[in-house]
């Protein structure tokens, strides 16, 4: 079982459908038990369905990159919630 610091490691591959069968259905396990997760993965799907309707003029690169960055932010500072739905 992953933990919540993994998932939201992995939460922008999942947006992205980037993940191997077997870490995406971790990943899908762990959203479907742990609302925090699952919010966060919302949060990061949200963003990028934003960026990518918005027309590519009116996004500039500092604009995405500080988006980018603070889903990183996020990431480093640790994950959304400090409980393993497991334990
Ligand atoms: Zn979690």
């Amino acid at each position: 079982m992953k933990t919540c610091q993994q998932i939201a490691e992995l939460a922008s591959q999942y947006v992205d459908g980037e993940l191997s069968m077997a870490d995406w259905g971790q990943v899908r396990m762990h959203l479907w038990l742990c609302p925090p997760c699952r919010a966060y993965a919302d949060q990061i799907a949200m963003t990028r369905q934003v960026l990518e309707q918005l027309p590519a003029e009116a996004v500039s690169e500092d604009v995405k990159s500080e988006l980018v960055g603070r889903f990183r932010d996020w990431v480093d500072a640790g994950a959304p919630c400090d409980e393993d739905p497991e334990g």
